[in-house]
């Protein structure tokens, strides 16, 4: 038999300034800042500059680096571009066109080889060991995703002067903050070292955490995961399975309660008149994703219950028969809303009567449906787990 040799997998070539620096810091922030703090006490303003300038970085990348220039989830002016773009610079996680050329890739390629940051590959590669190795591509190549970045002029400016933004905004300013106490190693160390070192982490989690822990409520097709506890940890990203379902929505954290501090920040920055157009996906089509993904779990345990066949027949029809119904009265609410929003200035008062009266009916009709749903559920959940 003819053996066709497979062709040699290019090794990766280590990026030892990446390595370096990425070992180094966390070394500075923790002995560092702790023997100085040790020596000389902490002062208010040290932890004020760390508090300050952890919250304008993480924002900066979650609003600015990753939902404004990787997703278009919303428009933003200059002046907010430029905050995210030196703010986001100062997170030290390279120039807004890597980034975002690096997400747009990850989104694409979700749990492949071309993942920059493959969960596959496990999840220290996904934290933090694929910042560990060179990008073999040329910039035309790997920059053929952000076609839009590239065409801005302030993300080049960015990117060509990365390096003199990121010493004089991440390591500058806070020695220079510290100096009004007379403590310029005290204000480098918190408001520099230590803080870098913390968003570093709290980004990474993203890559790593979100694609290992939680729940899956609005796609099975990869590994991105919805979890409450990384909501806190990281500006509110931690909605994440929502995210790589519905990558352009502004928010992550869909639900009103969801804690999301990047949605809350940016329907600030509309309101303050820094943004504008925050998107969002149509509530028919999230709502379709959840129950989709439930019906595929419930027919699951209904195929691990081993039940009669008939039995099982009728049982997901019924299942498939009431999220129709469901899907069908959400899209019959959703239409009669926008039509009376697009119409309403041109209808007689009459007329704006009849239909808030055809809206609520269908209101109605939406929530008579998803009673039947969570019925049907309750049903399933009734037929016991198979013994093991
Ligand atoms: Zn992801
Ligand atoms: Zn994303």
């Amino acid at each position: 038999m003819n053996m066709i040799p497979s062709p040699p997998v290019a090794r990766k070539k280590l990026n030892w300034v990446n390595i370096t620096f990425m070992c180094a810091t966390p070394v500075v922030a923790l002995a560092g800042t702790g023997w100085y703090a040790g020596v000389n006490g902490v002062t208010w303003l040290e932890v004020a500059n760390f508090a300050l300038m952890f919250m304008l970085t993480g924002m900066a990348i979650t609003g600015g680096y990753h939902r404004y220039y990787t997703h278009r989830a919303y428009d933003c002016g200059k002046p907010l571009q430029l905050f995210y773009l030196v703010f986001g610079a100062t997170a030290v996680e390279n120039s807004v066109l890597n980034w975002a050329s690096d997400h747009r890739r990850h989104h694409r390629f979700v749990d492949q080889e071309e993942d920059p940051y493959n969960i596959l590959k496990g999840g220290l590669y996904a934290h933090i060991g694929w910042i560990f190795y060179k990008d073999a591509r040329r910039p035309r190549e790997k920059f053929n995703n952000i076609p839009d970045l590239l065409k801005d002029p302030l993300a080049r400016w960015q990117d060509r002067w990365y390096l003199p933004i990121v010493l004089l905004a991440t390591f500058a300013l806070p020695t220079y903050v510290g100096l009004i106490q007379g403590r310029p190693v005290g204000g480098l160390l918190w408001g520099g070292f230590l803080r870098i070192v913390v968003v570093h982490h709290m980004t990474f989690l993203i890559n790593s955490a979100a694609h290992l822990y939680g729940s899956r409520p609005y796609s099975l097709r990869n590994s991105a995961r919805d979890n409450w506890w990384l909501g806190p940890l990281t500006f509110g990203e931690g909605y994440h399975n929502f995210h790589h379902a519905f990558q352009a929505d502004y928010r992550n954290g869909v639900r009103w309660w969801q804690f999301d501090v990047t949605k809350w920040w940016i329907l600030a920055m509309v309101g303050l008149g820094f943004a504008r157009r925050p998107r969002r996906a149509p509530e028919g089509l999230i709502l379709s994703a959840r129950l989709r993904v439930e019906s595929q779990r419930l027919k699951a345990k209904l195929e691990a219950a081993a039940k009669p066949e008939m039995l099982r027949e009728k049982l997901v029809s019924r299942l498939e028969a009431s999220r129709e119904r469901l899907e069908s009265a959400m899209a019959r609410y959703q239409d009669a809303k926008l039509q009376y929003h697009r119409r309403k200035d041109q209808w007689s008062a009459e007329m704006r009567r009849q239909w808030a009266a055809q809206i609520a009916q269908r209101k109605a009709e939406f929530r008579t449906a998803r009673s039947g749903w969570r019925e049907i559920i309750r049903a399933f959940n009734r037929i016991p787990h198979p013994s093991p």
